[in-house]
């Protein structure tokens, strides 16, 4: 039996890409790409000759057939998307799960993935966070989303594209206040590459004096809510001193 390989992929800056995922690219039987026109360009760039498959949302559950045939064949592959890791807001989970379940061989060549290069510049806490993908399109939606995380204790992230960046913005204001911290950041590895933080009044006002802020792609982060004191764990020594002034 083959192996399937998840390769990640550049975020914009080519030179991220690893040596190990040139040389699986090079070296698999074909490559599964989620649009195998951006993919065959990363190819051009370093010299990699190789047959591309496409795998995208709207085909993968019938590909995931022709995988199954072609790793009993003995052929291994690779899955890329167009770009960073594979599966984070990406194609592939079909497949992939499919063939977990089925006990094929499956090897990440892990790399770039704009979910975590923006929360190891960003400072807010990440010892523990929660990935929320795209948040909801519709208005409606995208607002309940949000009221729904606004008492998450944790770091909360998001993607978002430049068509909405600054409703998503006017939502968070609305349904979280001013005084939240919010951190964005802005074109990862790429020539514009910005970070900003700081309570969502000042974001809104960097927003609205530079619209260039406005532009590319972007994540998304949202400083957890601080533990109320009357959600706070208070153990049983403090019960008991609280207590005892008043016990008979
Ligand atoms: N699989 C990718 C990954 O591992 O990061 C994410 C793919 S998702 C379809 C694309 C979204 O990721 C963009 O809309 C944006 O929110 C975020 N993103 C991708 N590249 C980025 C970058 N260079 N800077 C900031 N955000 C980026």
């Amino acid at each position: 039996y083959g192996t399937l390989y998840v390769v990640a992929t550049p975020i914009g800056n080519l030179e991220d890409i690893s040596g190990r995922a040139i040389q699986t690219l090079k070296s698999v039987g074909r490559v599964l790409a989620e649009d195998t026109r951006r993919t065959q360009q990363l190819f051009s760039h370093f010299g990699i000759r190789n047959q591309l498959v496409s795998l995208h949302d709207h085909n993968e559950r019938q590909r995931v057939e022709n995988i199954e045939q072609w790793l009993s064949d003995g052929e291994d592959l690779a899955l890329v998307s167009d770009a960073g890791t594979p599966l984070i807001s990406d194609p592939g989970y079909h497949v992939v799960s499919t063939l977990r379940e089925k006990g094929f061989n499956i090897v990440p060549i892990p790399g770039a993935s704009a979910l975590i290069a923006a929360l190891s510049v960003a400072g807010l806490p990440t010892d523990r966070f929660c990935f929320e993908g795209f948040l909801p399109a519709k208005p409606s939606g995208r607002r309940k989303k949000i009221a729904s995380l606004k008492s998450e204790a944790r770091t909360w992230v998001f993607y978002e594209s430049s068509h909405r960046i600054q409703q998503c913005i006017d939502d968070l204001v609305s349904e979280l206040g001013d005084e939240r911290k919010v951190v964005i950041a802005r074109e990862l590895t790429k020539r514009f590459e910005t970070v900003i933080s700081g309570p969502l009044v000042e974001i809104v006002s960097i927003l609205a004096n530079d619209s260039n802020q406005l532009r590319g792609e972007f994540v998304v982060m949202v400083e957890g809510r601080a533990q109320e004191e009357s959600t706070q764990q208070v153990s049983g020594e403090q019960l008991l001193s609280l207590l005892v002034p008043h016990l008979p």
